[in-house]
C-alpha cells in the first residue's frame, strides 16, 4: 500500500487481534487491481468465538451508566476525526471512494457518535394506569443482547459505524461481519478506533471472510441463541436468503436494502436547482448508493431545457483515480458491477433509447450516463431491480398525477424527491409517496446522522438515528401491587 499506516488485518475478538495466519485473501484496489492487504479468512470457529465474546461482555456493557458509555463514544469520535486522512485514503484504495464522499463519511461518523453518546439519557419507559386496584405498571426499554451486523462496501466507513453505534448506544454488544469487498474500511478500522478509545473487551467484535464465504459466519450468527437481532445492510437479494434463515431461527432483523429512488420535476421547478440535485443524486459515488436517483420524471414543457442543463453539469464531472484532486467519479467496485451497468445500457440502446451523455467505460471507470426516450420494456427504467452504477433514465410526463403513480410502480420504497416552485404542492405529493424518505426540493440522496434513514416495501425496515431505539431494544412490563389481590378462584 502506498500510504502509511499499516492497518490491522486479522479478526478482532474479545479485545484481541487474532494471530496472523496463512489463511488469508487478497483485498484489492478496484481501480488498479493492486493487492492492498491480506485479510484473515475466517469461518464458523471465528464466528462462534466472536458471538461468545459478545455474549460474555453483554451484562457489563448493558449495566454501564449512560455517562460511562457517553465518554467512550466521545473519545471514539475524536479518534475518528484524528484518523480522517487514513480513513479517506483507505476508502479510495479499497472501495474506489472519491475524496469528497470519503471525507463526508468521516465527518458524519464522528457526528453520529457524538449524537449517540447522549442516547443513553433518553427516557426509557412509561408508567401506565392499571385496572387492577393498587397496581402500578411500568414499561421499561432494555437492550436485546448480542446484535450481529453485516456491513456493505459502498458507504463502507459510515455504514460500518451505523452498524456498530446504533445497537451499542442502547446497551447491546455487537459482532460485525464486514463485506469482503471492503473489510478494512467497513469494519477493521472501526475496531482499531474502538480499541484505542477503550471500549471493553468483547463489547464489539469483527470477523472477516474470503469472497463468497460468508455463510459459515452467518451460520454462527443465526444458530446462536445469544444473537437476538441481525442488522443487515445490503441487497434485497441477500436479505431474502438471510430472511428465510431468520424465519427458521426466529431472529429479529433490521434490513437496510436497495432502492429505485425516483425524482419528479414539476413544470414550475427551478431548472438549475433541479439539474444540480439530479446530477448529485444520480452520480454520487458513481451510482453505488442505495439512495441514488435512478429515474427522473420531468414535465414535458421543460424536459429539453432540463436535459441540456443536466447534461452540461454531468459532462463536467471528473472521473478517474479517486486519489486525484477533483475526481468525483471513481471506479465501480468490481467487474460484476461494470458488467451489470454495461448490460443495462446495451439493452436500452438496442431497444431504441437515446444516449444523452456518457456510455463509455475505461477499465472500471464508467462515465456518468444519461438515457432519454427509454422504452418501457427496458430493465433500467422498470424499477424492479436497481442498477448499481451511474446510469440514469429521464422520462417526460404530461400529467403529474400519472408521474406520481408511475414513480411508485416499483417494489422498492427507500427515497424519492419532488422539485417544484410550490412547496405546498410538493408537500401534498410527498405525503402520497410510499417510501421511507421523501424530499421536496432536495436530491433523493441525503445523509444526516440524526435523521431516520430506512425504507418500506422491498427496501427493508428499521430506522437509523435515535429512532433505532425501536429496533435495538425491547420493552418489559413490570407491575407492583400494593393492595390485596382479587383472583377469580
Ligand atoms: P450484498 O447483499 O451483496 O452483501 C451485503 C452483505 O451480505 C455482505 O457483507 C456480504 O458478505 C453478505 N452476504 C452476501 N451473500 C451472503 C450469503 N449468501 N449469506 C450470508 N451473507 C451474505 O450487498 P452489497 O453489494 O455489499 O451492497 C450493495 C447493496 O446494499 C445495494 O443493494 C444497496 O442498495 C444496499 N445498501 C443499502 C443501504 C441502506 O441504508 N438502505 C446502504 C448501503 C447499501
Amino acid at each position: 500500500m502506498t500510504h502509511a499506516p499499516a492497518f490491522r488485518t486479522t479478526h478482532f475478538i474479545n479485545g484481541q487481534w487474532s494471530p496472523e495466519s496463512d489463511n488469508t485473501f487478497d483485498d484489492c484496489n478496484p481501480l488498479t487491481g493492486e493487492v492492498i492487504a491480506s485479510i484473515a479468512a475466517g469461518g464458523r470457529a471465528e464466528g462462534d468465538a466472536a458471538v461468545a465474546a459478545a455474549h460474555a461482555a453483554f451484562p457489563a456493557w448493558a449495566a454501564m451508566t449512560p455517562g460511562e458509555r457517553q465518554s467512550l463514544f466521545l473519545k471514539a469520535a475524536d479518534i475518528t476525526e484524528r484518523r480522517h486522512d487514513d480513513a479517506v485514503h483507505l476508502m479510495a484504495v479499497e472501495a474506489g471512494t472519491a475524496r469528497a464522499f470519503a471525507s463526508f463519511q468521516v465527518r458524519l461518523s464522528a457526528n453520529l457518535m457524538r449524537q449517540a453518546a447522549s442516547w443513553g439519557y433518553l427516557p426509557y419507559g412509561d408508567l401506565l394506569k392499571s385496572d387492577t386496584p393498587g397496581r402500578m405498571a411500568m414499561v421499561a426499554r432494555k437492550p436485546l443482547g448480542v446484535v450481529a451486523g453485516f456491513t456493505p462496501w459502498n458507504g463502507a466507513f459510515y455504514l460500518g459505524w451505523r452498524t456498530f453505534v446504533l445497537p451499542m448506544a442502547f446497551g447491546n454488544t455487537v459482532v460485525i461481519k464486514p463485506s469482503e469487498e471492503a473489510p478494512l474500511s467497513a469494519g477493521l478500522l472501526h475496531a482499531e478506533i474502538l480499541e484505542e478509545a477503550g471500549f471493553p473487551a468483547g463489547s464489539f467484535n469483527v470477523v472477516t471472510h474470503a469472497p463468497r464465504q460468508a455463510e459459515p459466519i452467518a451460520d454462527a450468527f443465526f444458530e446462536s441463541r445469544a444473537v437476538r437481532s441481525i442488522n443487515f445492510t445490503g441487497s434485497d437479494k441477500t436479505a431474502r436468503i438471510l430472511g428465510a434463515r431468520a424465519g427458521q431461527t426466529l431472529k429479529r432483523m433490521v434490513l437496510e436494502l436497495g432502492g429505485f429512488n425516483p425524482m419528479i420535476i414539476l413544470a414550475d421547478a427551478d431548472l438549475d436547482e433541479a439539474a444540480k440535485a439530479v446530477n448529485f443524486g444520480a452520480f454520487f459515488h458513481q451510482g453505488q448508493i442505495c439512495m441514488n436517483t435512478r429515474k427522473v420524471y420531468v414535465a414535458r414543457e421543460i424536459h429539453d431545457a432540463f436535459l441540456d442543463r443536466l447534461a452540461a453539469r454531468t459532462n463536467s464531472l471528473k472521473a478517474g483515480d479517486p486519489l486525484e484532486a477533483g475526481v468525483v467519479i471513481g471506479p465501480l467496485i468490481n467487474d460484476r458491477a461494470v458488467a451489470q451497468t454495461k448490460e443495462r445500457l446495451a439493452e436500452a440502446l438496442s431497444k431504441g433509447a437515446r444516449l444523452v451523455t456518457g456510455g463509455s467505460c475505461d477499465g472500471r471507470v464508467f462515465q456518468p450516463t444519461i438515457l432519454a426516450n427509454v422504452p418501457q420494456d427496458v430493465l433500467a427504467t422498470q424499477g424492479c431491480d436497481e442498477t448499481f452504477g451511474p446510469l440514469l433514465v429521464v422520462e417526460a410526463f404530461d400529467d403529474p398525477e400519472q408521474a406520481l403513480a408511475d414513480a411508485q410502480d416499483t417494489p422498492y420504497g427507500l427515497s424519492a424527491a419532488i422539485m417544484t416552485g410550490n412547496a405546498a404542492r410538493g408537500l401534498d405529493m410527498a405525503q402520497r409517496f410510499d417510501t421511507g424518505i421523501v424530499h421536496v426540493n432536495g436530491a433523493t440522496m441525503a445523509g444526516e446522522a440524526s435523521l431516520p434513514n430506512g425504507g418500506v416495501k422491498d427496501s427493508g425496515w428499521g430506522r437509523s438515528g435515535h429512532y433505532a431505539v425501536e429496533d435495538f431494544t425491547e420493552i418489559r412490563l413490570t407491575t407492583v401491587t400494593s393492595k390485596p389481590g382479587h383472583y377469580p378462584f
